[in-house]
């Protein structure tokens, strides 16, 4: 599909100039950021190393910014690395044992960490130390080295992919939800508004309603809108112009674009609407298991526009309307 309208990274995300950089500006998650704000000021008060942190959630949802504000906020550097770039315990050690007091670590996809690195991680999280292992067989001995006190800060798309001792050393886990149309509007006015854009509100209002409650794609598509605008409209971001232009998209609206619209598609016509198991699904639609229920069913879910059952997922009903088709009748009830 249209890799704009995806939620994963892009390289245009690192767009400096969108990214809330302290915690009064960002937007939503209201409940997540009351809490940090808590627990920043408390780490400050005391001086320490803020506790452990872990956000979890879909992508694009605010993670690795919400990470960057808690550095800048507590005053303290920020490294970021992820799971799968620590190939080797070694690797992780390195940037472990280059961190100033109070540091934030971020690693993202930190469910994808290989057990071995994650054994090195155990004792840094616990104590501030790393056990390095010196020589092998049976002179290998353990020596113990300090680290200084810092922040780990994982992200991950999959809490139940965690294990679960690492899971427990997060002393504060938070779940990122989706936005709503009224938080994503903010989010889009604020965009336009940095761009320089001449976006009417309705304009902003329908970007906001059809970014799949994600500021990531709100991002995006504002963009994108931005270019039919600057080329067919003088720059005005109307909402005739935001409409015509998410539609060149084909992005609905409902905010589901080709890869969603075809999961749907094939629950309704070649399974009567399920239930169906996701691997078929993942063969069914040539897309890895991990992106449909990372990336494809969360926002799906949210809207019940699919149900998860113990047999697999299947349609709901608004799923049927949206596609235009009939519900099958339920033979016994
Ligand atoms: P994640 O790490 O969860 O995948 P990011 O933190 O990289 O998501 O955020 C994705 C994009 O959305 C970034 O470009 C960021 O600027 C923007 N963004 C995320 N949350 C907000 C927010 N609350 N307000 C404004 N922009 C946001």
């Amino acid at each position: 599909s249209d890799p704009t309208l995806r939620p994963e990274k892009l390289p245009e995300d690192t767009d400096r100039a969108l990214r809330p950089q302290m915690l009064g500006e960002f937007i939503g998650q209201a409940e997540a950021r009351a809490n940090l704000a808590v627990f920043i000021e408390s780490a400050r008060m005391r001086g320490e190393a803020m506790d452990h942190t872990l956000f979890h959630g879909p992508p694009g949802l605010g993670k690795t910014t919400l990470a960057q504000i808690m550095a800048r906020e507590l005053g303290v550097g920020f490294r970021m690395t992820s799971g799968p770039v620590l190939a080797k315990p070694g690797d992780l050690a390195a940037i472990l044992t280059n961190l100033e007091p109070r540091d934030v670590l971020f690693i993202d996809e930190i469910h994808r960490l290989s057990p071995v690195v994650e054994e090195v991680l155990y004792p840094a999280l616990e104590d501030f130390a790393l056990d390095l292992v010196i020589g092998e067989g049976p002179a290998a001995r353990t020596v113990r080295i300090d680290l200084q006190p810092f922040t780990l800060v994982g992200a991950t798309t999959r809490l139940g992919l965690l294990t679960t001792p690492l899971r427990d050393r997060f002393g504060i886990p938070t779940r990122l939800e989706f936005y709503s149309e009224a938080e994503l509007y903010e989010i889009v006015a604020r965009g336009a508004r940095l761009m320089g854009l001449a976006a009417e509100p309705e304009g902003c209002r329908e970007i906001a309603r059809r970014a799949r409650g994600t500021p990531r794609i709100a991002g995006r598509l504002l963009r994108r809108v931005a270019d039919f605008a600057l080329v067919e409209a003088g720059g005005r971001i109307s909402r005739e112009l935001a409409d015509r232009a998410l539609t060149r998209l084909q992005v609905d609206n409902l905010g589901l674009d080709g890869a969603d619209r075809r999961y749907l598609t094939l629950l309704a016509g070649n399974y009567g609407g399920g239930p169906v198991g996701v691997e078929t699904i993942a063969a069914a639609l040539s897309e890895p298991r991990d992106a449909i229920e990372e990336v494809i069913e969360p926002y799906l879910l949210q809207q019940g526009l699919i149900l998860r059952t113990p047999r697999g997922r299947m349609l709901g009903a608004k799923a049927w309307r949206h596609l235009g088709l009939e519900a099958p009748k339920v033979p016994d009830a």
